[in-house]
C-alpha cells in the first residue's frame, strides 16, 4: 500500500527536523520522501491513500526497550511490594500456572495497549513457548518487537532448546517485524558458568540465524536494586570486589549487543565499563518508582555518551504500557534528584524514547526516526485539543503534556495498524473477555493448589 500523509507537523527525531505543513510518502514498508505538503502533493497524487494531517503531529512510533508483555495478565495482581517479595511470593507462583495459549493472549494485550499508545516496537523478555507466544502475538497485532526466551539456572535444559527455536522460528520473520534475543534474567538468577555460557549460544545463534545488521541481541536485568552485588555473592559463593559490570564483563556478557534493563545501583566504575564495551541501556523510571528500586543515574550515564533508551517493564510493575507517562517520569525524576531543572529536556526525553531506543535494540538503520529509507513506523497525534493549547513547542507538549490516548493513528512497517483509534488487525473485546477468563483460572489453579 502506497501512503500519503499531508498537512502535518513532521517531528522528524533527525538533527532535530521539524517540518511545518509537512509530508511524508510511504510506498509498501518505506519512508522513500519527506518535505513540504505543497511539493510531496503534486509528486505523489494518484495511488497513495491520503490521511490528512492537518493540527496533528507525526512523530516517529516510540520505542519500549523493556518489557515482559505476556505479563499484562497479573496487572494489579500484586502491587505495593519490595521486588523480592513481590516475585517470591506472588508474582513467580502464579506464573507457573500460565499455559502457552495465556502468554499468547496476554501479550496480545500489550500489543494492542502498545499500539494505542503511539508505540511501535517492543523488546520484550518472556518464556518462549513453541506451540504459542508473544512472537505470535506481535505478529498477530502487527507491531514490530524483540522477543526473548528468559533463561534461569534452575532449568538450562529447557532454556537451550527454547532458544534455538525461538531463533530458528521468529528471527527475522513476520516480514522483518520479530526479531528475537538471548535474556539472561539476571547475575542473581543465572550462575556464572550459565551466564558464560548464554553468551557462547548468542554467538552461535547469530551464526545460524543472525547476522552484522540483524543481530541477536542479548537482553539482561542488572543493578536493579542496592543489595543485588550482596545476593550474587552469597547465592554464587563469589567475590565481586570491582563490581557487578566488572563481573559480567569478564564472564564475557557485556558488548555493543546487549541491553541491559534498570541500572539502577552503578558505580563510576561499572559505567566506565559500560561505555567501554558499549553497553546499552534501558531505563524504567516508573517501575524502579513503584518498586522503589531507586532512580538510575542516567544523566552521568548519558554524560559519559553512553545510549539510554526508555522502557516501561512489565505491565505489572508499572501498570501500563504508556511510554508518554515514562517520558515524562523520565524528565521529571532526574531534574528532582540533580536539584537541576535543565537536565533532560524534553527533546533529549523524546530522542531516547526514539532514536536511541532504536540504537539500544540494534535496529537504528531500520526505525528510530523519520528518515529516507527507513521502515514507516509511525505515530500520529491530534493536537487540536485543550491541553495542547496554546502551542509554542511541540516537544515540550509531547513530553509534558500528551497522553497516550491523544495517539490517533498508527502506522507499522508501512501498514495502517490504528486509524481514528480503532485497530485495524484486532478485536479489542474479544481479546480483553479472554484475559479477564484466564485471571479467573488461573486464581482457581492458585486456590486448588493450596486447598
Ligand atoms: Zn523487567
Amino acid at each position: 500500500m502506497n501512503l500519503l500523509i499531508h498537512d502535518g507537523t513532521i517531528m522528524t527525531m533527525q538533527k532535530g527536523r521539524v517540518i511545518h505543513q509537512g509530508a511524508i510518502a510511504v510506498e509498501d514498508k518505506t519512508i522513500i520522501d519527506i518535505g513540504k505538503t505543497s511539493e510531496l502533493k503534486v509528486k505523489y497524487g494518484r495511488g497513495y491513500e491520503k490521511i490528512d494531517a492537518k493540527g496533528k503531529v507525526v512523530m516517529p512510533g516510540l520505542i519500549n526497550t523493556h518489557q515482559h508483555a505476556a505479563m499484562s495478565l497479573l496487572r494489579g495482581y500484586a502491587d505495593d511490594l519490595p521486588l523480592q517479595e513481590w516475585l517470591e511470593k506472588w508474582i513467580w507462583p502464579i506464573e507457573k500456572h500460565i499455559t502457552a495459549h495465556d502468554i499468547y493472549t496476554g501479550a496480545l494485550l500489550t500489543a494492542i495497549e502498545s499500539v494505542m499508545g503511539g508505540t511501535t516496537a517492543v523488546n520484550t523478555m518472556y518464556h518462549y513457548t513453541p506451540e504459542e507466544n508473544e512472537a505470535k502475538a506481535f505478529a498477530d497485532t502487527g507491531l514490530r518487537g524483540i522477543i526473548g526466551h528468559v533463561c534461569f539456572s534452575r532449568r538450562k535444559e529447557e532454556d537451550r532448546k527454547a532458544l534455538e527455536e525461538l531463533a530458528k522460528n521468529w528471527h527475522n520473520k513476520a516480514d522483518g517485524l520479530i526479531r528475537t534475543s538471548v535474556d539472561p534474567h539476571a547475575p542473581y538468577t543465572v550462575d556464572p558458568e550459565y551466564m558464560k555460557e548464554l553468551s557462547e549460544i548468542r554467538r552461535e545463534l547469530n551464526k545460524k540465524y543472525g547476522s552484522e545488521k540483524v543481530p541477536i541481541i542479548g537482553h539482561i536485568h542488572v543493578a536493579e536494586t542496592v543489595d543485588e552485588l550482596e545476593k550474587i555473592q552469597k547465592t554464587f559463593n563469589v567475590q565481586l570486589k570491582n563490581g557487578v559490570m566488572a563481573y559480567l564483563d569478564a564472564l564475557g556478557t557485556l558488548d555493543e549487543n546487549l541491553i541491559v534493563a534498570h541500572c539502577v545501583a552503578l558505580t563510576e566504575r561499572d559505567m566506565s565499563i559500560m561505555q567501554h564495551r558499549d553497553v546499552k541501556v534501558s531505563h524504567n523510571p516508573v517501575s524502579n518508582l513503584k518498586l522503589a528500586s531507586g532512580i538510575s543515574p542516567v544523566s552521568k550515564m548519558l554524560e559519559k555518551g553512553l545510549t539510554v533508551s526508555l522502557g516501561t517493564d512489565s505491565p505489572c510493575s508499572n501498570n501500563t504500557a504508556d511510554m508518554f507517562e515514562v517520558m515524562k517520569t523520565t524528565a521529571l525524576i532526574h531534574k528532582w534528584i540533580n536539584k537541576n531543572p535543565t537536565l533532560l529536556p524534553a527533546e533529549e526525553v523524546l530522542e531516547m524514547a526514539t532514536v536511541k531506543g532504536a540504537k539500544a535494540l540494534c535496529w537504528e538503520k531500520e526505525i528510530g526516526s523519520i528518515e529516507i529509507g527507513k521502515k514507516a513506523d509511525l505515530a500520529i497525534i491530534d493536537f487540536k485539543k485543550p491541553h495542547f493549547c496554546p502551542l509554542y513547542n511541540e516537544a515540550s507538549h509531547l513530553v509534558y503534556a500528551a497522553r497516550s490516548s491523544d495517539v490517533e493513528t498508527v502506522i507499522v512497517n508501512g501498514k495502517i495498524i490504528m486509524e481514528n483509534r480503532e485497530l485495524t488487525t484486532l478485536k479489542i473485546e474479544k481479546i480483553m473477555e479472554s484475559v479477564e477468563k484466564i485471571k479467573n483460572s488461573l486464581l482457581n489453579k492458585l486456590k486448588q493448589k493450596l486447598e
